[in-house]
């Protein structure tokens, strides 16, 4: 058999859905297509190609065989209808929210967002004309809903927070998005599609920094938009879906179409390609495609070993003297315990962080001081990693901003990798006693 079942179970599908070694001279491995544009064979061909009425490829920036596996692969594994790949978790991020609130708008989102899409919504975005509304606990529906005005476009969480682990209600912030005519939009990097898919319960579109669990080993930047299909783009909202657009209409035949009446339901994710990827053109490349298809192969063993590993680590720091708390969802004395297991009943994830008695010398001692834990800026990788969120990877977090985040200058987060969790153990119990 060379052609990839599209129906089986999760850990099947990672392996083998969206490529078809038939037409890939038999190859195995996805290859490689290191091309920047494709034969478009005779002016026929070309014609409907470029018209958007016959598949293939064309050019690079918009789409190509080796990225297109990726999509269709994340997009199985996400449960949605349709992927972009992008060349950064970031570009992902950026897009979908440029994407929805496109021509100005306002989204709704927790203060506990990864440093740069805080920075994003907070401060970059509004020169755009699109604004962050915050609030301190996404799952205070009360909250969130008392801030959904007339140009709310949408609702952006992350399923769970980095660092805190904290896990949004989906299902809670799907209804009530819906309620109001808008989109749920979830970065649901921490667990991966593995442990959790956020389209299950409800959301919209689905954000990934790829660099992290999925590709797994610290060795590749990448982003995808993943989109359910099932938003109605034509609810009075959303006038960029609506409006007749030239580069998706046949001009010579007098046809004009919007994304909306072209695409129907996967008029957001044709229009991230069509649009947003052909515009701004934050590309991901062929190879990076590859090393994130490799790593999809192991997604599924990593994730088990590493949760477990997680798991016993965060159990064992709550006993540790100078520590003073510890923050894994999992914990059932967490705040968001109940969400974890309802949501994620194979486990939240590969980070946690905790606080140590003491300031901020203490932490830094103990980031010295540990020789499995490397001190890196990543999370995801089949290395273990420990950072200082405060003044590296939320630095750009106001410090307002630091309770409801989850943030403090004593927090210290871990991402835990693929080694021995005894010699992780091990190494932390000796940073941490050498710190005092
Ligand atoms: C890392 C990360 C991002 C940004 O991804 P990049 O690939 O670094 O651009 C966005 N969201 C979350 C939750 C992340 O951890």
């Amino acid at each position: 058999m060379t052609t990839a079942t599209e129906t089986g179970c999760f850990e099947t599908r990672a392996i083998h859905v969206g490529y078809d070694r038939q037409t890939n001279a038999d190859a195995v491995s996805v290859p490689i297509y290191a091309s920047a544009a494709f034969d478009l064979e005779n002016a026929r061909r070309g014609d409907a190609l470029a018209g958007g009425s016959l598949p293939g490829f064309e050019y690079s920036r918009v789409a190509n065989p080796t990225v297109d596996a990726l999509e269709r692969r994340l997009a199985s594994l996400e449960g949605g209808v349709g992927a972009v790949a992008l060349s950064s978790g970031m570009a992902a991020v950026s897009y979908a929210l440029m994407c929805v609130a496109e021509g100005g708008g306002r989204i709704v989102a927790p203060v506990n967002l990864y440093g740069a899409s805080v920075d994003a919504l907070g401060d970059f975005l509004p020169k755009f004309g699109i604004y962050g509304d915050f609030v301190s606990d996404i799952n205070d529906l009360a909250s969130v809903e008392a801030v959904i005005g007339p140009d709310t476009k949408a609702i952006f969480t992350e399923s769970v927070a980095n660092p805190s682990t904290a896990v949004a209600d989906i299902e809670g912030l799907a209804d009530l998005a819906h309620k109001h005519g808008i989109p749920l939009i979830v970065d649901n990097t921490v667990p991966t599609p593995y442990l959790l898919r956020p389209i299950e319960f409800g959301a919209d579109i689905v954000v990934h920094s790829t660099t992290k669990g999925i590709t797994g080993h610290g060795n590749a930047l990448g982003g995808v938009v993943v989109d359910a299909g099932r938003f109605d783009w034509n609810n009075g909202r959303f006038p960029q879906f609506t409006r007749e657009e030239l580069v998706i209409s046949d001009q010579r035949a007098g046809e004009w179409h919007s994304f909306h009446s072209r695409f129907g339901n996967q008029a957001f994710i044709k229009r991230i390609r069509i649009k947003y990827l052909r515009t701004f053109g934050a590309v991901q490349s062929p190879f990076n495609a590859y090393m994130q298809l490799i790593g999809l192969e192991t997604l599924t063993v990593r994730e088990k070993q590493e949760v477990a590993s997680a798991t016993a680590i965060a159990k064992h720091l709550t006993t540790l003297s100078h520590v003073t708390s510890v923050n894994y969802a999992a914990l059932e004395d967490s705040p968001t315990y109940d969400l974890a297991l309802k949501y994620l009943p194979n486990g939240i994830g590969t980070i946690l962080s905790f606080t140590v008695e003491g300031d901020g010398s203490n932490v830094e001692r103990i980031l010295d001081a540990t020789k499995v834990f490397s001190y890196v800026p990543n999370i995801g990788d089949s290395r273990s990693l420990i950072v200082n969120p405060t003044k590296v990877t939320h630095r750009e977090v106001p410090a307002g901003y630091y309770d409801a985040a989850g943030v403090s200058d004593n927090l210290i987060r871990l991402s835990i990798g693929l080694e021995n969790v005894d010699d992780l153990i091990a190494d932390l119990d000796q940073a941490i006693a050498g710190a005092y």
